[in-house]
């Protein structure tokens, strides 16, 4: 199947010393925290002292351990991940369509291997990562792109199930972006679906609230399997980069005894 595939994602980070075993200690803390990180960057920036940068936190145990770990949320820094087939000119595809639509770069990484490519690339908002999403959604061929595959013949399984299934949103951790915390903010009805993650972060984090004994979200409606999100229109870009037929997607339906 050729696709890409594009989420957004919270980068987190922090300041660490120069010297043998800083990068050593800052990484076992997170992995002690339960952390399975994707992306890793670590730099001397001054002569004494030195950055790291990792993705994707996306739960509330996560954000946990990296606060732990002394990392804080990097600012309005906003990282969109996308992965596609290792295709010649990738890079120049994607920086090109970003170029056109006038958009600039924080960073940008990528590494291929298995005939994928993954590559993050850093915004300095979450406005200008969306504005990159939107940009690359349509810059990027047609006939790759997921959503060409949700609708042609080699849809993934459970593609269209989506309205009525409601599995992954039981017990997930759904971060909004800052842009989706102050629209919720800016609405009664979507702000009580929400709760709020204080700790460091600056500006604190929102998160979809969940009932306490089903642990599932308090946007979705109905029993399982025939059930919707009160909310779809509207739902968080997590949820809509959650994709149907992912490993995720299968273990959900699974642990829920939905059909495979
Ligand atoms: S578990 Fe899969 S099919 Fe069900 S709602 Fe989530 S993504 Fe859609
Ligand atoms: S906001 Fe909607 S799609 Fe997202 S977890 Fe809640 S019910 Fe599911």
């Amino acid at each position: 199947m050729k696709d890409y595939r594009i989420t957004k994602e919270h980068v987190w980070g922090g300041l660490i010393a120069d010297h043998k075993g800083a990068l050593a200690d800052k990484l076992k803390a997170l992995s002690a925290g339960g952390l399975n990180l994707e992306l890793i960057i670590a730099r001397r920036e001054t002569s004494g002292q030195g950055t790291l940068f990792v993705s994707p936190l996306r739960t509330l145990n996560e954000l946990d351990s990296a606060e732990k770990a002394g990392l804080a949320k990097a600012g309005h820094m906003r990282t969109l991940r996308i992965e596609a087939p290792d295709t010649p000119g990738l890079g120049a595809k994607i920086t090109t369509v970003l170029a056109e639509a006038g958009i600039n770069l924080v960073g940008y990484a990528a590494l291929s291997l298995g005939g994928r490519c993954v590559t993050s690339i850093a915004f300095d908002s979450d406005a200008d990562a969306d504005r990159a999403r939107t940009a690359l959604e349509r810059g990027l061929p047609r006939e790759c792109s997921a959503l060409a595959s949700a609708q042609g013949s080699d849809a993934p399984p459970h593609a269209g199930e989506c309205q009525r299934c409601g599995a992954c949103c039981h017990g997930l951790d759904v971060l909004l972006t800052d842009v989706e915390a102050e629209q919720y903010e800016a609405d009664p009805k979507l702000l009580a679906s929400t709760t709020l993650y204080r700790r460091t972060a600056a500006p604190p984090l929102r998160f979809m609230k969940r009932h306490a004994d089903t642990d599932r979200c308090v946007a979705l409606q109905g029993t399982l399997g025939q059930c919707t999100c009160g909310i779809y229109t509207r739902r968080p870009g997590l949820c809509r980069d959650f994709a149907a037929g992912s490993e995720d997607c299968q273990a959900a339906r699974r642990q829920h005894g939905l059909p495979m």
